[in-house]
């Protein structure tokens, strides 16, 4: 930037309740993460390319954006946008739809779609994200896989987090149908795993039991490799569309993308028996569908970069960061361990007060459903619990961490971190 322009950006932070001090900190760190920030330009770069080929390929037009109702016969945006994710996925075929409301819908989906009574579903990754224990029923739950007769099965992971092959080989059975196999760590401590790396697991698992299903839960990690799990032999993959695919402007969804078994058997589950794809009407949403995946890529690099930044601004403060300030990225979670009720508090407040919605709202503690302490959570977001968009939370419990993620573009993900670090400042958390 040119002196006269650095000086009215200054100005501007300025403005926006930035101290002189906390800027030329930020911008200290920042001026170390040039060629890191480089590199997430090239995947984004390769990605926009991917996502681009196949819209074209699959000659999107204005009429796929076009308003459907009722049954949704013939609707041509939908069925359209579905060969658009296969494509860029590399699959068979996909489900995108409004209709799959949030990311754990989206997996209970393909659970439920292609496990049988008498089947055994088995996680070689430890326990998976919190809200799918109700639908395996690990925790008993109505509805839940355990009800219809479906067995299931974890091994360990290693002590350094990774996979334990010995136990993994021993826990495939005759019975084992489907193994699931998350990507992000989510609120755990466990390293998130890289697609090669869930490649090697998926090469183990095939060479014993080729017939296995392996599903991966790329919740939080589409678009921050060049490669997704659907590249190096998964058979499905699942997400949710208010997260890194959704690009920021879907409003509600999920996808599956698989093999077209797989996926038929999640469309007949997912409507009804003898309707499967055929129905569901798009209602509206295919725009925001269609152009949020074409911003996704960018969307998903500035959540990267958001994250690298958070890592490096509090590593060299002195608290430990998950990953660390110069890790290989696999998803765009950022954990910081503030190690007191008092930091956890001031860094969410700080996020809320950058945001573009709610940044009046001061946020508090709280009682959660499904949580065993007070949890305090920040989002000014414009679609409500959307995680691409910048947010933190923290349950108010040892080691009293804050998981931060999203960021639409990464001057507001520069802002909220920031302005997470003016507030530990201003509460002399911390001295710079
Ligand atoms: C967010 C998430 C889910 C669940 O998605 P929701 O949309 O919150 O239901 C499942 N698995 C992982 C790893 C996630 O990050």
């Amino acid at each position: 930037m040119d002196d006269k322009m650095t000086t009215e950006t200054d100005l501007m932070y300025q403005t926006m309740g930035i101290s002189d001090a906390v800027l030329q900190f930020g911008k200290e760190i920042e001026r170390k993460l040039k060629s890191r920030f480089d590199a997430i330009d090239q995947r984004a770069e390769y990605n926009q390319l991917k996502v681009l080929h196949a819209m074209q390929k699959n000659r999107v037009s204005e009429n796929c954006f076009q308003y459907v109702s009722g049954y949704g016969y013939n609707d041509r945006g939908r069925d359209t946008l579905e060969c658009v994710y296969a494509d860029t996925f590399h699959t068979d075929a996909a489900l995108v739809r409004p209709q799959i409301t949030c990311g754990t819908h989206a997996l209970a989906l393909a659970l439920s779609a292609n496990l049988r009574p008498g089947d055994e579903l088995l996680s070689p990754v430890g326990k998976p994200y919190d809200t799918l224990e109700e639908v395996i029923g690990i925790r008993p739950s109505k509805g839940s896989l355990a009800e219809y007769g479906i067995a299931y099965r974890q091994t360990e992971l290693k002590e350094n987090g990774y996979f334990d092959y010995p136990a993994i080989e021993s826990a495939l059975n005759e019975r084992t149908r489907l193994v699931t196999i998350q990507r992000s760590k989510g609120y755990l401590t466990r390293p998130s795993y890289s697609v090669k790396e869930i490649g090697e697991l998926i090469s183990f698992i095939k060479a014993r039991k080729p017939d296995v299903i392996c599903m991966v839960d790329n919740c939080y990690g589409e678009f921050v490799e060049t490669q997704e799990p659907s590249d190096v032999g998964a058979d499905m993959i699942v997400g949710s569309l208010i997260k890194n695919p959704g690009g920021g402007l879907a409003p509600i969804g999920g996808y599956i993308a698989g093999r077209n078994d797989l996926i038929e058997n999640c469309a007949y589950r997912l409507t009804s028996p003898g309707l499967g794809k055929e129905v569901g009407a798009s209602l509206g949403v295919m725009q925001s569908f269609y152009q949020g995946f074409f911003l996704a890529p960018v969307v998903v690099s500035s959540a990267l970069k958001g994250a690298i930044f958070a890592a490096n601004i509090y590593e060299h403060l002195g608290y430990r960061v998950i990953p660390n300030g110069t890790e290989t990225r696999h998803d765009i979670i950022q954990a910081v361990e503030l190690g007191t009720p008092e930091g956890v508090i001031a860094f969410c407040k700080g996020i809320q007060a950058a945001a573009p919605v709610d940044s009046y709202v001061s946020p508090e503690p709280w009682a959660m459903p499904g949580y065993d302490s007070d949890v305090i959570m920040a989002a000014g977001a414009f679609v409500q619990g959307s995680s691409i968009e910048l947010s933190a939370d923290g349950p108010m419990k040892e080691p009293y961490a804050v998981y931060f993620q999203g960021g639409l573009t990464w001057p507001h993900a520069k802002l909220g971190i920031l302005k997470s670090l003016q507030f530990m400042v201003d509460n002399k958390l911390v001295t710079i």
